[in-house]
């Protein structure tokens, strides 16, 4: 008798703008997971030895390959999640960028250095260095699925970690693509691996005791992958949502601020953690603002032929909030300029810009994540600044003023300020990129990205005996007043 083995389980990924199957992956179980983990373990060692050198060798190879195949990578990403591939092509660029710095600076920012040691402590010399954590999990959402996964790929690879990647149900080709690529760069071990899969692929990984889970995605599922990792004390890093504002001053330069509200607010077809979805205009510019515009978003189509600025929305159930959004806007008084409920034209949205929403409407409140946003009017910065503070949510925030701009950013409680542009500072490679309260905590890029990944080991070594033996039960009286006395040198007079 013959025993046949059940086929592994499998997903499809269809194409949201056509509906057609554009992959088959595995649905990677708990046992797949624990598996994956047990190799890494293996391979973290071998990665971790290599040193930062060399390992900004192989992550330079592994930019190389994905440069040279960035066309080819563009188009899976159009495929897969529906934006258009030059779009695609702009994340694919923002994220080498950050791996770029992600592998020259790891040996600056984390190999040991020196540390003052005080007076107490005169005889020691001190360091500090920052250590691999061992094995970093990361679960990345559909929305940048090059960008976004790669903000936590590069760091914990170039801080010397061996990575297990589970990317969106939606994405998971990007996902596989970006390893295959890796594995070309380092062939010797499993030191980047993929799971496919779906939710319940990311909570096995969360239960699996790796040393560190990097999650990007929705607050609400944030909070679930807290709760899984708390079980194993595994720390967590939390990329969550936002509902990011762009301030409008009386003296900013109106078509700049329109410009950048449009694109902030319907690039991505809106699918943008850091999209613009409330924006505060100064009254006196108000009308001027809103006319530019509604002249500006009205020339931008969502479609999926070649022609089209924005793509359908990736995940269906997005089109039913974005439609609640609109109606509840509407049905609380505010005004549709541009769009409004027939907008929403199937697993399209056509752009829709909203005024008169009162601050209590969901539009206003909660992550929309489409081609809409908010336009409001405000007296005066104070305003401005108290209303875009006022969200559960603290990614970022955009400021347009000729003469005030850093001012009003200093007020603002996100991750994030940008002054007169848009975004930025996630371009920018030396710069943190993360968010408070809803928006999670922890941070992606810069010298902070590099940090999240290791733990800081402290070390001293004693250069000569103490003239001030302080550890010791041999301590003597005469020390103990010593002690005595420098407390009130070194402290008293404050
Ligand atoms: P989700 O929260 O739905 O999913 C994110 C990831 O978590 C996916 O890989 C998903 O897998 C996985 N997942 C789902 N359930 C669980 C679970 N119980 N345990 C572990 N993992 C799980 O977010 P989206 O993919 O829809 O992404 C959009 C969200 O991401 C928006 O809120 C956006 O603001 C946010 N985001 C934040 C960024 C930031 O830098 N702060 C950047 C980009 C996006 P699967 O898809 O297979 O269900």
């Amino acid at each position: 008798m013959t025993t046949t083995m059940p086929a592994p389980a499998t997903f499809e990924v269809t194409s949201p703008a056509t509906g057609q199957v554009v992959g088959v992956h595995p649905l990677g179980s708990t046992r797949d997971v624990e598996d994956t983990v047990a190799r890494a373990r293996g391979a973290a060692d071998w990665w971790a030895s290599l040193g930062f050198a060399e390992r900004a060798r192989r992550l330079d190879a592994w930019r190389g390959i994905i440069a040279r195949r960035a066309t080819e990578l563009a188009d899976l990403v159009h495929r897969e999640m529906g934006k258009p591939p030059a779009d695609a092509m702009l994340e694919i660029a923002m994220a080498l960028e950050h791996l770029a710095w992600a592998a020259k600076n790891s040996g600056k920012v984390l190999g040991r250095r020196s540390v003052r040691s005080s007076a107490l402590t005169v005889n020691q010399s001190a360091s500090v260095e920052y250590l691999p954590l061992g094995v970093v999990g990361v679960i990345g959402p559909w929305n940048y699925p090059v960008f976004t996964p790669l903000g936590s790929l590069s760091f914990a690879l170039a801080a010397g970690n061996t990575v297990i990647y589970k990317p969106s149900e939606y994405t998971p080709g990007v996902g596989v693509w970006l390893i295959e690529a890796f594995t070309k760069a380092v062939p010797e071990h499993p030191v980047l691996q993929v799971v496919t899969g779906d939710g319940s692929t990311g909570a096995a990984l969360c239960r699996s005791k790796v040393n560190k889970i990097g999650f990007t995605g929705s607050t609400a599922t944030g909070k679930k992958v807290m709760a899984a990792c708390a079980e194993s004390l595994t720390p967590v890093l939390m990329e969550c949502g936002g509902k990011d504002a762009l301030i409008v001053n009386a003296d900013a330069d109106v078509d700049s601020a329109a410009d950048a509200a449009v694109w902030g607010g319907l690039s991505n077809a809106g699918q943008t953690c850091l999209g613009v979805e409330r924006v505060y205009v100064h009254d006196k510019v108000f009308d001027e603002f809103v006319d530019q515009v509604v002249t500006l978003a009205s020339r931008i189509r969502a479609g999926s032929d070649t022609d089209a600025h924005i793509g359908p929305m990736t995940m269906p159930s997005q089109v039913d909030v974005i439609r609640r959004h609109i109606d509840d806007a509407l049905d609380k008084g505010g005004r549709a300029v541009l769009g409004g409920p027939d907008a929403v034209e199937g697993r399209f949205v056509q752009p829709t810009v909203l005024v008169d929403v009162p601050e209590d409407s969901i539009a206003v409140t909660e992550e929309t994540f489409g081609p809409t946003f908010v336009v409001s009017r405000v007296r005066n910065m104070d305003e401005a600044v108290e209303r875009a503070n006022a969200s559960r949510y603290g990614l970022g925030v955009s400021v347009f003023s000729r003469k005030h701009g850093e001012d009003i950013a200093r007020r603002i409680r996100t991750g994030a300020v940008s002054v007169n542009s848009y975004v930025l500072y996630a371009a920018v490679p030396g710069l943190p990129l993360g968010g408070v309260d809803d928006s999670g905590f922890g941070r992606v890029h810069g010298a902070d990205g590099l940090r999240e990944f290791t733990f800081p080991r402290a070390m001293t070594r004693q250069r000569f005996p103490s003239v001030l033996p302080l550890t010791t039960f041999r301590r003597t009286r005469l020390v103990d007043s010593l002690v005595r006395v420098l407390i009130t040198v070194l402290h008293g007079r404050n």
